[in-house]
């Protein structure tokens, strides 16, 4: 707390992304303790791949508040054309940063908080976390002097509060580059020993996530619910017009089953005695069907029996179920359509 001029106390309010990782614990440790009241927030990744509960766990034991944000369409609207480009898979990391750091600006100024702040430290990444990076994140996000990095902060500019005297400067820290040992004895000494492995968990790094993704993003999707299914199952593509989706394990099945659009065609053995394989598309012709229900086959305990039948039915009308006699596909075949 400060003393303004009319002598009543301002209780000095900020918002910090916390994400589980040492780094933005450490940075509402360190803010905290310059008398700042923190509200966290947590950005939840629309394919569920960054550990909620770890960042919500952090928060309870830092005695914060925290909230969780959702990453929707939007976000994946700067997954498909991101101005600043890819990391080293489809990872829009600068972006990605500014829409997070936009949104959580929005909730600083609606809750009257005086700054952001977050865990970045310089140098740390090379496509974000540069100096000019950083210097572009805070104002792309429109959050020119408000945005606080306490763990790099002296080697910054000095913010705005740092500025008006509502934080002292000389009690935040200048760790740079891509060493964790400052860390990790900050670590020790306020004894956190709780938090998620440094850039762990994002699929848009995953090299197999990023290649269905793109897959999706060139050639259409009819719901944003259909991009969440992408984290399961085995892909492959017939043609522009059609995918198939087939789990790998019953819990797969089981979540392409309740992830899948109106429009697709489920396809499984009788008495489900193999794999669930989604149809994605419109009006397969029988070439594709016969295929579908081939993959089918291949995957399942009849995979070298002589053709089968797979039964396939529309998402929106399961009572009215067909069947089609599987086709037998090569492995060069499979692997063609592979995505
Ligand atoms: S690794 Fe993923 S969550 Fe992190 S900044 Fe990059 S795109 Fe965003």
């Amino acid at each position: 707390m400060i003393q303004q001029s009319n002598a009543q106390p301002k209780t000095v309010k900020a918002v910090g992304l916390i994400s589980g990782g040492l780094d933005s614990i450490l940075a509402a440790k360190i803010v905290q303790e310059l008398g700042v009241k923190v509200q966290g927030v947590y950005f939840a990744m629309p394919w569920g791949c960054c550990d909620k509960t770890k960042a919500l766990q952090a928060s309870a034991q830092l005695g914060i508040d925290c909230i969780v944000l959702q990453l929707d369409e939007r976000y994946l609207e700067i997954v498909k054309k991101p101005k600043h480009g890819y990391g080293s898979a489809l990872n829009p990391c600068v972006d990605c940063r500014i829409h997070m750091f936009a949104r959580a600006g929005q909730y600083m100024r609606s809750i009257g908080a005086d700054f952001v702040f977050t865990g970045e430290i310089l140098g740390q990444r090379p496509m974000s976390q540069m100096r000019h990076s950083l210097r572009m994140i805070e104002r792309e996000s429109q959050l020119e002097g408000c945005l606080l990095r306490p763990l790099c902060a002296q080697l910054l500019e000095p913010t705005i509060p740092e500025q008006e005297g509502l934080i002292d400067r000389q009690r935040l820290l200048n760790i740079s580059g891509r060493t964790r040992k400052p860390q990790l004895e900050l670590a020790r000494r306020y004894q956190i020993k709780d938090f998620l492995p440094p850039a762990g968990g994002c699929l848009l790094t995953d090299k197999n996530f990023a290649r269905r993704m793109k897959d999706t993003l060139d050639h259409g999707y009819r719901t944003f619910r259909e991009t969440i299914s992408l984290k399961w199952g085995r892909h492959f593509r017939y043609s522009k017009d059609f995918k198939l989706v087939l789990g790998r394990d019953e819990p797969e099945n089981e979540s392409l089953r309740s992830f899948a659009h109106s429009d697709d065609l489920i396809f499984e053995v009788e008495n489900k005695k193999g794999p669930t394989l989604v149809l994605k598309g419109y009006d397969p012709g029988p070439e594709v069907l016969t295929i579908a229900a081939g993959l089918v086959q291949r995957f399942s305990s009849f995979k070298d029996s002589p053709e089968i039948e797979v039964e396939y039915w529309l998402v929106k009308d399961r009572t009215n179920i067909r069947k089609v006699r599987a086709k037998k596909l090569s492995d060069e075949e499979i692997e063609r359509m592979k995505v």
